[in-house]
């Protein structure tokens, strides 16, 4: 019989995670975890427009962000906490916390002696068709920079080697809306023809005065503003 909510100071419990890999006592000791399935969707229903600082749009206030249901060690049902006001998924048996960090890609704007940026029509969904910054999600132990360079081979054939860093936005990533944070860079090629691979339907070359009105992704038209008030301000 469900004898109602039971109630255990993270302290307790996070402290006796037993991979020994977080301890977050300190921070969250007047809090308590809750075993009941409505408080993980406390969690859930956090309205997704508070959530990027961008208003990225895809999202509409009030849709369930991507929070897990189930930790991902022992499969036991996520309780809430509260953490410097974020609403924190986490389990009650091991004491891991759904952070929802973001996962890391890399948007790289290749330009030609023309200064004209080349786009990638995307032949795979999410946003199958639109047209597309080159680039792509991060591998495990390699730079942005590294994952520039692989991602360009990987999508274009080219090989670049200048690589200036625009800057960072974040957006969220295919039906589940998961959160990314999107480092753009900016590189030259000379000489060089692209080839499109099988993750482009088509590669072209446009000019900063006629870039496609939609882009794959909401970010994306901010770092071809980027790209081009760099381009007409400075030489790479
Ligand atoms: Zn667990």
């Amino acid at each position: 019989m469900d004898s109602g909510p039971r109630r255990r100071p993270v302290q307790a419990t996070v402290c006796s995670f037993a991979r020994g890999l977080i301890c977050v006592a300190g921070r969250v000791r007047n809090s308590a975890i809750h075993n009941k399935r409505d408080s993980l969707d406390l969690c859930v229903e956090r309205p997704a427009k508070n959530y990027s600082p961008m208003t990225m749009g895809q999202h509409e206030p009030g849709v369930p962000l991507p929070f897990h249901k189930y930790c991902p060690y022992d499969g036991a049902l996520l309780g809430c906490m509260t953490e410097h006001g974020h609403p924190r998924p986490i389990c009650s048996q091991c004491g891991y916390i759904d952070y929802q960090n973001p996962r890391p890609a890399v948007a790289v704007i290749v330009c030609n002696d023309a200064h004209q940026l080349l786009l990638a029509r995307r032949a795979a969904e999410p946003r199958k068709g639109h047209w597309d910054i080159p680039g792509g999600f991060m591998e495990a132990h390699e730079s942005a920079e590294q994952a520039a360079r692989r991602e360009i081979a990987e999508e274009t054939g080219l090989t670049i080697s200048d690589l200036q860093y625009l800057g960072s936005l974040p957006d969220v990533y295919g039906p589940q809306g998961v959160p990314t944070i999107n480092l753009c860079f900016l590189a030259r090629v000379a000489d060089q023809t692209p080839q499109a691979s099988d993750d482009a339907a088509e590669l072209a070359w446009f000019d900063c005065d006629r870039l496609p009105e939609e882009m794959a992704f909401a970010h994306q038209a901010i770092m071809l503003r980027w790209a081009c008030g760099r381009l007409k301000r400075t030489e790479l």
